[in-house]
């Protein structure tokens, strides 16, 4: 398709002021939303057409400022700086104005071609706050639109500004923030040793700006982006230090004040805010939700709410899937029969792949249907940054950091989420903290086990009236355990590895937003349970047929899978286990749906059982072959606390780029859990506790 322009827009704005809805709702694409701060990490790329031309977009992560203190801030500042997008358009939540000018005021000093968009004015509205949106264009010299994203109003409106700044019909006015004597002197002193590096003053005036506040990472990316040799701007840099060291104070104050003061004075005029009721409704519940007594034990009611919905509502469509796929393996075998495939093929394909897909599908596709849907609403209600708030103290004794809490909620879900989150953290060392310990949070692959060995072993089978919430709390003591082992390795890491302080960090607690509930449905069907179970999908299918290949390939009469369980066997028994467990975690490493169905083939060798999902006969195949409490006890141990999947492995790599920390990542919970079965099955032994 030949387009008549093409031009690139950055979007750039706050955390949690609805950047990525903006994105979506322009894009049509679906980049993650949720009400906290912080979770837009990368540069997220889409485009859309208006008018024949067209817009490539880059969703940037949220700052504050442009004054670089973190690597969004870099991020964002680089490219807006230095990528030179065609237009920049300021996302702004509508309730906070004063807060988000800053930066308007920021980028507005470096290009003349950005557009401020006034979002959540629905919000406002609700909140009693006016925004004279004319006012402020004319105050900040830029055009102004007001959105309502997440209904889809004003975006019309906004393409069309978007354009005429690009096709430089509306330029923006001059520099609003006016600094004082002495900084305009001394900016006036530096501007004709920039102009070699950019020919555009806004950029140069910026550039000297940040020199002004000592800003290194200004001079690093001068280096890298325009590859000036260093003696090109030495006399710039040289300049700049002698101007600093001969000033009586800091320069920075004055201009972060500047920029304050300037914010306050155009909000003071543009906006008009009376009594705010939303605001003191919110004040209360968190005087609830965070409070001392009330926060942590309502966010383990909460947690028991959801996993009880989850567990109880997963048995059902469970029983109706695994029967389902019980014929349909049936149906399936006949059918290969019938059409003349070989008996040999025919049974690695029923009884293997599907056999393993079909578990992995019956068991893992009900509660997360039923989990990501309740976990989301409660990320867009705001709940999200609440639990971190409310176990940033504890953390905090732990040598880490609170939104550490943040990463375990999202491992909650998929531990390489949680690794991913890692990235809201600044400081290095305790992001470290965070990616390592992330995958000790049991993730949805490691519920249905977990489930499976209390529902057996701690509940008994067949169930009985009461026994969902029995499980969901004994799963919600594991989950609580497991933050508590989190706070323990975060600890020990931070005590020998990873040594340090912790940093002080603001965690800034959102609105209460009310979810968009059909939405929510869909995005965490779509987004969450379908990508996960999709990735289990893809590794189960070669999975099954690894294992049934092994199961019936036999050496010296007995099949590869009895091997490696006789080998393994040793190992095992010192730990509470046996030598099939330990080989379903080797082979479960590209995903842990899979360590159940494996365990059930090692033991039925490949063939028989057929309804596998019947948890009463799962336990006489398990008691069968020596489970008793010691082991089911050891197994929920060692499910915690074993190697990370494959892909969270990947996704350490990547965070971290070392192979150092992911072998930590690797080593650090594998050697932890073979510790604790040990000494677990030893203290059992001693005291004579057999099960
Ligand atoms: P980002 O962090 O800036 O990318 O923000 P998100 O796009 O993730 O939005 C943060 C929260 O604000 C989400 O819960 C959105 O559903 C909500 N949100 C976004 N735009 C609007 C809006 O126009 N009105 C209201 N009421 N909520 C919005």
């Amino acid at each position: 398709m030949k387009y008549d322009k093409e031009f690139t827009v950055a979007l750039a704005g706050n955390p949690n002021v609805g950047k990525s809805t903006v994105f979506n709702a322009l894009t049509g694409l679906k980049q993650h939303t949720g009400n906290w701060v912080g979770k837009t990490v990368g540069n997220a790329t889409g485009s859309y057409i208006y008018h024949n031309n067209k817009y490539e977009i880059t969703d940037l992560p949220g700052t504050y400022s442009l004054c670089a203190h973190s690597a969004e801030e870099v991020t964002a500042r680089d490219h807006i700086c230095f990528a030179r997008p065609d237009v920049t358009v300021i996302v702004c939540d509508a309730s906070c104005l004063e807060r988000n000018l800053n930066l308007v005021l920021q980028i507005t000093e470096i290009t003349n071609k950005a557009v401020m968009c006034v979002n959540m004015i629905d919000e406002a509205s609700k909140k009693n706050i006016a925004v004279n949106i004319k006012k402020l264009s004319e105050l900040l010299g830029i055009p102004v639109v007001a959105t309502s994203a997440r209904n889809k109003k004003g975006l019309d409106k906004l393409m069309a500004v978007i354009e005429s700044v690009a096709l430089s019909k509306e330029k923006n006015r001059d520099i609003t923030v006016i600094y004082t004597n002495r900084t305009e002197k001394a900016i006036s002193e530096l501007m004709p040793l920039a102009v070699g590096i950019t020919d555009d003053i806004r950029k140069q005036r910026f550039i000297c700006l940040r020199l002004l506040q000592n800003d290194d990472d200004i001079k690093k990316s001068l280096c890298s982006k325009f590859a000036i040799c260093s003696q090109k701007y030495e006399p710039l840099l040289l300049k700049a230090g002698e101007l600093i060291s001969k000033s009586e104070k800091p320069f920075t104050d004055e201009i972060v004040s500047c920029i304050f003061i300037t914010a306050e004075g155009i909000a003071a005029e543009s906006v008009k805010k009376s009594c705010d009721r939303k605001l003191s409704r919110d004040r209360k519940i968190d005087r609830i939700l965070t409070g001392k007594l009330t926060g942590i034990p309502i966010m383990f009611l909460m947690l028991l709410g959801i996993l009880w919905i989850t567990v109880t509502g997963a048995n059902y469509p469970s029983a109706l899937l695994s029967e389902f796929f019980g014929n349909a393996e049936l149906l399936l075998y006949n059918g290969l029969s019938s059409i003349g495939i070989p008996e040999i093929i025919n049974s690695a394909l029923t009884q293997g792949v599907f056999r393993v897909l079909a578990w992995v599908v019956s068991v893992m596709l009900p509660p997360m249907a039923i989990f990501f849907p309740l976990f989301t609403i409660l990320e867009d209600y705001g709940i999200l940054p609440r639990i971190a708030f409310n176990l940033d103290k504890a953390f905090k004794k732990a040598g880490a950091c609170g939104k550490q809490a943040l990463c375990l909620c999202m491992s909650l879900g998929c531990n390489a989420c949680g690794i991913t989150g890692a990235r809201i953290i600044d400081s290095k060392r305790e992001r470290l903290i965070a990616v390592i310990t992330a995958s000790i949070m049991p993730c949805n692959g490691k519920f249905p086990t977990i489930i499976s060995v209390i529902t057996m072993f701690a509940i008994g089978v067949p169930a009985v009236a009461g026994s969902g919430f029995i499980a969901a709390l004994w799963l919600g003591v594991v989950i609580a355990a497991a933050i508590a082992a989190v706070m323990i390795v975060s600890r020990l890491l931070s005590k020998t590895l990873l040594k340090g302080l912790p940093s002080s960090f603001t965690l800034e607690l959102p609105p209460y937003r009310t979810p968009q509930f059909g939405k929510v449905l869909v995005r965490a069907f779509l987004d969450r349970t379908l990508f996960v179970l999709g990735r289990a999908v893809v590794v189960a299918i070669p999975a099954g047929l690894i294992i049934w290949i092994m199961a019936n390939v036999t050496i010296d009469g007995a099949s590869l899978l009895c091997h490696c369980t006789e080998f393994l066997d040793p190992l095992g028994h010192i730990m509470g286990l046996d030598g099939a467990i330990i080989l379903a975690f080797i082979l479960g490493f590209p995903a842990n749906e899979i360590v159940v169905p494996i365990i059930i083939m090692a033991y039925s060798n490949g063939s028989a059982l057929t309804e596998i999902s019947e948890l009463s006969a799962l336990k006489e195949l398990f008691t069968a072959n020596g489970w008793t409490m010691v082991t089911a006890i050891c197994m929920v141990i060692f499910v915690l606390f074993h190697f990370p999947c494959s892909t969270s492995c990947i996704t350490v790599y990547k965070e971290t780029k070392s192979i150092k920390w992911t072998a930590v990542s690797f080593l650090v919970p594998t050697i932890i859990g073979t510790v604790l079965c040990i000494a677990v099955n030893g203290a059992c032994a001693l005291l004579g506790i057999g099960g």
